[in-house]
């Protein structure tokens, strides 16, 4: 018998039958009164759960396009950007930067470190940066950067627009835009929100919308908030066509959060990336990510000596589970589990026994079903 696959990378993530419903639905004309409906009150929602007194964005496309809608929207060339980067999808932000002829300095941390509070205020202190860029949650590294500190920190830097990337956290790690001093925050579909990939989500706050006036025409046309602004404050209007279905999708997902409540919503993530650490933890994997600042979406697991990650994945993959690589230094020492979204627990329980049951087959000492045993144990707490 074959297994069901479950796809447990850092996004996609498992799209439950409700949401995949939208997508199945016959698609309609952008101007269907029903439709436009839809679209203004999945906005309107948007922009109340995460706060913001500005603006959303919902536009066909994926989380790389919104890196670019936000720079494009905050920054001209010349400007001065510092990226604060953790890893792979922080240092993302630096070539893009620079084909915008932006001027940028970088702060890197190691990987599973975090670049410290301190360093980054000494050098805002240094020179005067048009933006920041700040990654929630590497994807690359499973390190969740400190976003409301540094949101708190920018307060004293007027002239700095202050970017998160939210791809691998928003709809997971708690987020407020106008309350955390965050200008822009961003994500995609994919990830958090459980929705297949093809929808870019950004909010704006009112400093980054005064930024975008302050910088008059721009270059970029389908990212320009000025293009969309019209849309978001009226969807039956047409800039470029919406995706019609993923906007239901999306429109689904933001009714399972508001059902289940955003706070509990993140005190599950909590508490299932807990749980699931100390049980991979228990088996011998290690976490790249320094404890203190691990993320609640996502595990990235160094392998014990000896398993050979080829090996280990593709027995995992024979039996359903589909998991990612590691990046960079990273490629085949360790494997990336994603566990955000609508994760169900079935689902995780199984994970891990199938993870036991793949380290048996490549030889190495598990004892079976210790991990599912610890993960119940903390789930029940
Ligand atoms: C996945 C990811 C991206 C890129 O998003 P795409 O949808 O693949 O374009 C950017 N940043 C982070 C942190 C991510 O995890």
């Amino acid at each position: 018998m074959k297994n069901k696959r479950l796809v447990m990378i850092p996004g996609p993530t498992p799209v439950v039958r409700s949401i995949q419903d939208q997508m199945g639905r016959e698609t309609v004309a952008f101007g269907d009164p029903d439709f436009v409906k839809d679209y203004r009150e999945l906005i309107g929602d948007l922009k109340a759960l995460w706060e913001t007194q500005g603006e959303v964005f919902v536009v066909a496309g994926t989380g790389t396009l919104a890196m670019e809608m936000a720079i494009s929207n905050t920054t001209k060339k010349g400007d001065r950007v510092l990226v604060v980067s953790h890893g792979y999808f922080g240092d993302r932000f630096i070539d893009l930067c620079e084909g915008k002829g932006l001027e940028v300095d970088v702060l890197r941390s190691e990987w599973g470190e975090i670049v410290p509070l301190e360093e980054i205020e000494k050098q805002l202190k240094e020179k005067t940066y048009q933006a920041i860029t700040v990654t929630h949650v590497d994807t690359s590294t499973g390190v969740a950067a400190p976003v409301e500190a540094i949101g708190a920190l920018m307060k004293d830097f007027e002239d700095t627009v202050y970017i998160v990337d939210g791809v691998c956290a928003t709809g997971a790690e708690p987020e407020k835009v106008d309350a955390m001093g965050i200008d822009v925050l961003f994500t995609g579909s994919q990830k958090a929100f459980g929705v297949s990939p093809g929808i870019a989500l950004l909010w704006a706050g009112p400093k980054a919308l005064r930024r975008r006036e302050s910088l008059g025409r721009i270059p970029e046309f389908y990212v320009d908030f000025d293009k969309w602004l019209p849309i978001m404050h009226d969807p039956s209007k047409y800039f470029a066509t919406p995706a019609v279905n993923l906007v239901w999708a999306m429109k689904e997902s933001v009714r399972i959060m508001k059902e289940e409540g955003l706070e509990n919503r993140y005190a599950r993530h909590q508490k299932v990336a807990k749980a699931m650490q100390k049980a991979l933890m228990g088996l011998g994997f290690t976490l790249l990510a320094r404890e203190g600042h691990r993320a609640t979406t996502l595990s990235n697991l160094i392998y014990p000596q000896g398993i050979d990650d080829g090996k280990f994945r593709s027995i995992l993959a024979e039996e359903g589970i589909i998991v990612a690589g590691g990046l960079g230094a990273y490629a085949g020492r360790m494997f990336r589990l994603g566990h955000m979204g609508n994760i169900d627990m079935h689902d995780l329980v199984s994970v891990l026994a199938t993870i036991e049951r793949a380290l048996y087959r490549v030889g190495y000492p598990v004892e079976l079903g210790s991990s599912v045993g610890t993960f119940m144990k903390e789930m029940m707490v």
